[in-house]
């Protein structure tokens, strides 16, 4: 008895294993069945056509475009590669080839690529971008289908000069009492100064885009022109202190009543009418009306202490010209041509 229990234990014990190993092959196939009968789908963006593909067991990428008739060029390009094993649920991406022209350094690249991001496709083409460099559409944007402009690659350079400008002096008047109105005087004259400019200049392609001032230095400072300007109006003459309108320098010559220096007709008779008469009859341009005293401090010896009057006229008597009447023409002739200080009085 205790022999028999025994042997039907053990049997009971090795059936058992065996039915779980048939159950678990069971189960396995009815698995696999399920698998290889149960519906899948992907999708298939090729371009603007759109593939919802259903497929039941196993199917790898290439046998899917297969299956949908769908065939690649030799540029095109699929997201995943073909050997792949299509998962249920995945989209598939098919890019086609097409003409994509890149400006650069002023050449038209024309080329066919699958490529869509636009930095992808300057690697592509093989044109290296240096780090100021601009690029139209910027390098993360996706190219649509429907893009008909080009990528524009705008090459940047800066460049930091500093260059040398003069910096132009000033010029201040002052008045000054003591020198006679109508005298300028220069007492200190003016020089440039030098300042350094160290700019940003920015090139687009070649060309100068911009323009930036970074620093600015004044190396030597200008020195400013200072001149003075008088404002005496006062002579001392014969009569004191004496009030003038203007001083200015001008090319006297002498004159006598003579042919030879009036011409034709009574040579004693002046322009204004008055009479020659020598220390105190002059001929002045007609800016000086008749009846002006000049005050010439070269005749201040004279008995007329130097004081004239204008009177007469002459052809050649012109801007900063008198002519001075002698009673000789050997006088007048002595006298000759002179550069002689004049205050016209007022
Ligand atoms: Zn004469």
């Amino acid at each position: 008895m205790n022999v028999n229990l025994k042997r039907l234990k053990g049997m009971w014990a090795s059936s058992r294993n065996l039915l779980i190993i048939a159950l678990l092959i069971l189960a396995m196939s009815a698995a696999f069945i399920v698998f290889q009968t149960s519906e899948k789908s992907a999708t298939i963006v090729d371009g603007e056509k759109t593939i919802e593909y259903t497929f039941r067991g196993e199917r790898s990428i290439r046998d899917a475009l297969l299956d949908n008739e769908i065939s690649l060029g030799e540029m095109d390009e699929v997201s995943q590669p073909v050997t792949d094993i299509l998962e249920n649920g995945q989209e598939i991406r098919i890019n086609r080839a097409r003409e994509i022209t890149v400006v650069a350094d002023g050449k038209e690249y024309e080329f066919v690529t699958a490529q869509r991001q636009v930095d992808d496709i300057i690697r592509q083409l093989g044109l290296r971008l240096e780090e100021l460099d601009m690029v139209q559409p910027s390098l993360e944007q996706e190219i649509g289908d429907d893009f008909l402009g080009e990528i524009k690659i705008t090459r940047v350079v800066e460049e930091v000069v500093t260059a040398k400008q003069p910096v132009k002096y000033s010029k201040v008047t002052r008045n000054n009492q003591s020198l006679d109105k109508g005298v300028v005087k220069t007492v200190q004259s003016g020089k440039d100064g030098l300042r350094s400019v160290t700019e940003k200049v920015v090139y687009h392609d070649g060309e100068e885009f911009s323009r930036t001032v970074l620093e600015e230095k004044v190396e030597k400072e200008p020195v400013e022109e200072i001149q003075e300007v008088g404002t005496n109006v006062y002579i001392a003459t014969s009569r004191g202190q004496t009030r003038f309108d203007m001083v200015m320098y001008v090319t006297a010559t002498g004159y006598c009543s003579c042919s030879q220096c009036t011409g034709p007709g009574d040579g004693t008779v002046t322009a204004s009418g008055a009479r020659t008469k020598a220390n105190h009859t002059i001929a002045a341009s007609s800016q000086f009306s008749f009846g002006t005293e000049f005050y010439i401090p070269y005749f201040s010896k004279n008995s007329n202490r130097g004081i004239f009057e204008v009177e007469d006229r002459g052809g050649a008597i012109k801007g900063n010209r008198i002519d001075i009447y002698f009673n000789t023409h050997e006088e007048a002739l002595k006298f000759g041509r002179r550069t002689l200080k004049v205050y016209v009085l007022d």
